[in-house]
């Protein structure tokens, strides 16, 4: 045993059974030549349905450093990740993808980074050849209007690939809303963070779980769990439009009055009509807004648990 603290690794994965073996053989390897001996891999099976993931169990159980989180159904990367957070026992943890896109030759640096002092050691991506233009443009706007509205700083390109120390684990283990973005919740926790530039590889297998649909709600979703200012700028835009559409009023009749010297010749119906689609649509977006801010309360008083353990199908999982 080396006298180092144990570090756990999370890795979330989803039916990513066909690299899943290149990705933990490249792990172990990585860990054995840096001397990472005192380890827990937490694998957490969010609900597969492709059956092989059966093959990581035997490994666990031969590995007592190995351990099978399963869910018993999908329930998205974010809960998944939240769910290997939970139930690790490191010094320090370490969220890491299945599916070989985040290079694990950097563990090391990530954990000299720690002992340096830093309790948050973030993975910035830099590049992704393979990421279509819309995935490019979805992030950069989701990273625009994040920070703008929630106060976060989120970082362009920051990814899942993090350490955290144990005390901002423990800080996050208390955070208990549904509806969640792990890196988000990471970032608003503060403490002091450093971060290190890679290269995102292609994936090994599979084809990415996250639709450009997946994407778009949880960029809505995280927002609207972090911040309140839609909900502000919907009654900003009314307060904006109530006195607009009263001077528009104003000025049609004066122009009436003093018998049409801008030559608009607009009906007054025309005006009205368009006034009248307008304010429509502002009312019809505040209440969408307040209707996901609904939703959300909905789901939080419904209190359910965040996600459900398979214990049958977990190896190597601490009974409680
Ligand atoms: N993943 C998961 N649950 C899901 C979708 C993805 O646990 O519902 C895992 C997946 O197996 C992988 C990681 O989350 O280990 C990142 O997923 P993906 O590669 O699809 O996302 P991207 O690289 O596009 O962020
Ligand atoms: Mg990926």
């Amino acid at each position: 045993m080396s006298k180092e603290p144990k570090i756990s690794f999370v890795i979330p994965v989803y039916n990513e059974s066909a690299g899943l073996d290149d990705f933990h053989s490249s792990l172990v390897n990585c860990l054995d030549k840096s001397g990472l001996d005192d380890r827990e891999l937490i694998y957490v099976n969010d609900g597969s349905t492709d059956g092989r993931l059966k093959k990581l169990n035997v490994v666990a159980k031969n590995d007592k450093s190995v351990r099978v989180l399963a869910l018993s159904r999908n329930f998205g990367k974010e809960i998944a990740t939240t769910a290997g957070i939970q139930a690790a026992h490191g010094a320090a943890v370490i969220t890491i993808d299945g599916d070989g896109q985040h290079p694990v030759e950097l563990i090391p640096e990530f954990i000299a980074r720690w002992q340096a002092g830093a309790k948050v050691v973030i993975g910035l991506r830099i590049s992704n050849h393979k990421e279509g233009l819309v995935k490019r443009f979805g992030s950069k706007l989701f990273y625009g209007l994040f920070n703008r509205f929630t106060g976060a700083k989120l970082i362009p390109g920051s990814t899942d690939f993090r350490l955290i120390d144990r005390t901002v684990q423990a800080e996050f283990n208390r955070m208990s809303e549904h509806n969640r973005i792990t890196r988000g919740l990471i970032d608003w926790l503060g403490f002091e963070r450093e971060y290190i530039k890679f290269k995102a590889k292609p994936r090994q297998s599979g084809d990415a779980g996250y639709s450009f649909k997946k994407l778009f709600k949880l960029a809505i979703d995280s927002t609207i769990s972090l911040s309140l200012s839609p909900l502000y700028i919907a009654a900003i835009f009314g307060a904006v439009v109530l006195p607009l559409s009263m001077l528009l009023g104003l000025f049609m009749l004066t122009d009436a009055a003093l018998s049409d010297p801008l030559n608009l010749n607009a009906t007054g119906s025309a005006y009205v009509i368009v006034l009248i689609l307008f304010l429509i649509g502002v009312l019809l977006v505040s209440q969408g807004i307040i209707g996901l801010y609904l939703s959300h309360i909905h789901t939080e008083t419904q209190n359910r648990p965040l996600y459900i353990v398979d214990k049958a199908s977990s190896v190597n999982i601490d009974e409680n």
